[in-house]
C-alpha cells in the first residue's frame, strides 16, 4: 500500500476527536432537554396547568431531543472503526455520506413517531389530567365537573358567548357544599384530531370562521378550517354553538 501523507493522517487524526466530541455534545443536549422537560412537568401540581404545560410542550420538546440524539448517533457512526493510518481519501467521503444518511434515517423514524403516533399517548394522558377530580384549595373539598346544560350558572356571559363563537371550552368544577367554583378554559383547537386522508392524528384547527352568528334564540354555525400536517391534506367542518346568553352589545 501506497504511504500516506502525513499531513492527511494529522487532519483525520484532529477531525476524529472532534467529531467525537460534537457527538457527546449532542447527546449531552439530548439529556439537558429531557431532564429539563421532566423537572417542569412533574414540579407542576395544578392538573389544569399541567395539561397546558404538556399540550405546549411534550410533543416538540421531545423531538428536538430525539433530533439531537439522532445527529449525535450519525456523528458517532462517523468515528467508529476507523484507523487513521490506513485511511484512503474516497473512504472519508463514504464515512461523511453513512454518516449524512443515518442521521436522517434516525430522524425520519423518530419524526413520524412522535409527529404521527405519539399525539395518541399525549391525547390520552391529557384528557385523564382534564378529568382528574379537582380539590378546593381552601378546604381540600373533591369537586364535581358540572355537565354542560347546567354549567352555564357558573359562568360568566363573557364565556358562555365565547363557547358560543369560537371553538373553546369551558369546564365548571363545583364544590357542592361551598358553591365554590374554579372555571378552566380548554382550546379546541389546540388538539390534534384523527385525519380522515392519511389515518393519522395529525389534523389540527388552522382558522374559524363565524357563518350564522348565533343570537339569544337561535344556534350558531361555524366554520372551522383543518390542516394536516402530516399529509397536507384540509378540510371545512361546520359546527353548531350554542345560543347566546345576552345580547351583544348594541344589539338591544
Ligand atoms: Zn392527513
Amino acid at each position: 500500500m501506497e504511504e500516506l501523507d502525513p499531513k492527511y493522517v494529522s487532519f483525520l487524526g484532529t477531525w476524529n476527536e472532534w467529531i467525537t466530541i460534537i457527538s457527546l455534545v449532542f447527546v449531552g443536549i439530548t439529556a439537558l432537554l429531557t431532564v429539563y422537560y421532566f423537572i417542569r412537568m412533574l414540579s407542576i401540581r395544578n392538573p389544569k396547568e399541567k395539561h397546558d404545560f404538556i399540550n405546549l410542550n411534550e410533543i416538540n420538546l421531545f423531538w428536538y431531543s430525539m433530533l439531537s440524539l439522532s445527529i449525535a448517533g450519525g456523528l458517532y457512526l462517523n468515528t467508529v472503526g476507523t484507523s487513521t493510518v490506513q485511511e484512503e481519501v474516497i473512504w472519508f467521503f463514504v464515512r461523511l455520506f453513512v454518516t449524512a444518511s443515518f442521521t436522517t434515517i434516525f430522524a425520519l423514524i423518530f419524526n413520524s413517531l412522535i409527529k404521527v403516533y405519539y399525539p395518541f399517548q399525549v391525547n390520552k394522558r391529557l384528557n385523564s389530567l382534564r378529568h382528574q377530580v379537582r380539590i378546593n384549595p381552601n378546604n381540600g373539598n373533591k369537586m364535581k365537573l358540572i355537565s354542560e346544560e347546567e354549567e352555564d350558572k357558573y359562568m360568566t356571559d363573557e364565556m358562555i358567548d365565547e363557547e358560543a363563537r369560537f371553538f373553546v371550552d369551558y369546564d365548571v368544577w363545583l364544590d357542592e357544599s361551598t358553591e365554590y367554583t374554579i372555571i378552566e378554559k380548554y382550546d379546541g383547537s389546540s388538539l390534534a384530531v384523527e385525519c380522515p386522508s392519511c389515518g393519522y392524528r395529525t389534523l389540527r384547527v388552522k382558522d374559524e370562521k363565524i357563518i350564522v352568528s348565533p343570537t339569544v334564540d337561535t344556534e350558531g354555525e361555524l366554520e372551522n378550517f383543518y390542516d394536516c400536517s402530516y399529509c397536507g391534506h384540509k378540510e371545512r367542518r361546520v359546527i353548531r354553538t350554542h345560543k347566546l346568553h345576552s345580547k351583544p352589545v348594541g344589539e338591544e
